[in-house]
């Protein structure tokens, strides 16, 4: 299966589990101690989470065209250059099972307004009718 196949295929997944209710997270090597914390504490969200950021790092790795970043045109030929983020869309449902992953450079990844250029190439390229809603607030806070 190709990587446009497979990209299709894990779309129309996530779409279907989440009834079009995605999870888009940004996830940089500085999130990773947090999401192990959570996930040793029980949380099965983190616990899949960073299970698809590992998959994702693995399957980077073996790309063929190798992977470009999600919202320039760097092309992470260099291993050694790895990727300074990954945007993980998942379906928004408690135990998701399928994910996409894009990569960020180093560059798109420390520009200002981050998440609303991740959601407007997204909006471009992957879905369409893409609507971000602010995240939810934790009870008690205001
Ligand atoms: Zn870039």
């Amino acid at each position: 299966m190709n990587y446009q196949d497979k990209m299709e295929r894990s779309l129309a997944s996530i779409r279907s589990q989440g009834q079009g209710v995605w999870k888009i997270d940004i996830l940089s090597p500085e999130n990773v101690p947090d999401l192990l914390l959570d996930a040793a504490q029980g949380d099965t969200l983190a616990a899949h989470t960073l299970k698809m950021l590992f998959q994702a790092i693995i399957d980077l790795g073996k790309r063929k065209p190798p992977a470009l970043c999600l919202t320039c045109s760097h092309v992470f030929r260099n291993k050694k250059c790895p990727p300074a983020a990954i945007v993980l869309i998942i379906a928004a449902v408690d135990d998701p099972h399928s994910s996409i992953a894009s990569p960020l450079c180093h560059a798109c990844a420390s520009q200002d307004n981050l998440t609303s250029r991740v959601a407007q190439k997204l909006k471009e390229t992957t879905i369409p009718d893409l609507r971000v809603l602010p995240q939810p607030t934790s009870a008690g806070r205001a």
